[in-house]
């Protein structure tokens, strides 16, 4: 069973609406998909990304996959983390090595004549997950329709807003949000925001102070990721869950935001950190710490890896990738009361729809 070589694509959709959270806005979602075949089998994996991941993935590592073992995920892993020493592994390399891991993965379970999910093992059958979108571009009538349909409407209980808009500038106007937000999805559902890393440090403190009156439980990047003092010091200082996690390239990235005692939930994201081998390892070492992790973003890359992890909190049902996802796959899963079932069909259950996306297609 030996690996042909890797097939590229891009797509760029356009979003439904114009999207933005505290520092950064965007009216259009690039995705990379890498397509890998043994046999009669192939394994499709993505990730989201500029276009320039799919010219890296094409000419830096496809060759390293060609006619290696099928079923020897962590060989082909391990070669490409070590061929893109030079290029630098965070961002653009990273990406492309987690858009083949993915593929890789479900042509495995393919192979093997598996749904990925059992091929992985599971801890749980159904995964929790939470709506997530609430842009700061959104009006209160757009905020309130989209947390409606999750909570009321397919039994979501657990949303996330995007808040800190114009780089923190605005914050009373995130906090009219956040009150609208409890407002529509009631006091039973649980609500978090996500500020993009648009505060400062006791501006994050002063803010998470007046969102406790709206309880909510999980403040996402208060401050930039990176300055894990400052996340170490909100954390401290407010009762809610501080998180972070979804710039992780690779697994040192983890391990220093676990040691500063950041987060209380780790964020991971598989079509960033190195792929499902990496999102593994990753949470193993959340667990070694005592700590739960999140799977951000791109919610069917993450499914059956999902239902894996003992230490697993949910998973983000981001309103941009579900979208996405639903337009390139058949297959997608539905999140109907608050969960999803990840084993279905061979390998992780979804089928391009290659024609259907063709006038999306870019590369
Ligand atoms: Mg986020």
């Amino acid at each position: 069973m030996k690996l042909r070589l890797p097939v590229v694509s891009v797509y760029t959709v356009p979003t439904d609406a114009p999207e933005a959270d505290g520092t950064l806005s965007w009216n259009s979602t690039t995705v990379v998909i890498a397509e890998v075949s043994s046999g009669d089998e192939t394994g499709t994996g993505w990730t989201y990304g500029p276009a320039a991941v799919g010219d890296f993935l094409r000419d830096h590592l496809a060759a390293l996959i060609e006619g290696r073992g099928a079923l020897d995920i962590p060989a082909a892993h391990d070669a490409m983390c070590r061929a893109v020493r030079n290029a630098g592994r965070p961002g653009v390399a990273a990406c492309a090595i987690s858009a083949l891991d993915i593929a890789l993965w479900d042509l495995k379970a393919r192979l093997l004549e598996l749904p990925l999910a059992r091929l992985l093992g599971v801890c749980r059958e159904r995964v929790p997950v939470y709506g997530s979108g609430g842009f700061t571009t959104y009006h209160d009538k757009h905020l309130a329709a989209q947390l409606n349909g999750w909570v009321h409407g397919q039994h979501i209980p657990r949303v996330k807003i995007k808040i800190g808009e114009d780089r923190g500038h605005a914050a009373s106007r995130d906090l009219d949000r956040v009150r609208t937000a409890r407002e529509v999805i009631g006091s039973e559902a649980e609500l978090y925001v996500d500020a993009g890393g648009a505060y400062t440090r006791k501006q994050a403190v002063r803010v998470g102070h007046a969102l406790a009156e709206h309880d909510v439980g999980w403040f996402e990047e208060p401050v930039p990721s990176d300055d894990l003092t400052g996340l170490r010091l909100v954390r401290d200082s407010l009762p809610c869950d501080v998180t972070a996690g979804e710039y992780g390239y690779d697994l040192p990235y983890f391990a220093r935001m676990i040691a500063a005692g950041a987060v209380d939930c780790l964020q991971i994201d598989a079509t960033r950190c190195g792929g499902l081998t990496d999102f593994l390892r990753a949470a193993a070492l959340a667990q070694a710490h005592g700590l739960e992790v999140s799977a951000h973003c791109a919610p069917h890359a993450h499914a059956a890896a999902a239902a894996a992890i003992p230490n697993l909190r949910h998973i983000e049902w981001f309103h941009d990738h579900v979208r996405l996802e639903d337009l390139l796959f058949t297959g997608a899963l539905d999140p109907t009361g608050g969960t999803i079932t990840p084993v279905h069909g061979l390998g992780h259950g979804l089928t391009l729809r290659t024609e259907e996306m063709e006038r999306y297609r870019v590369a």
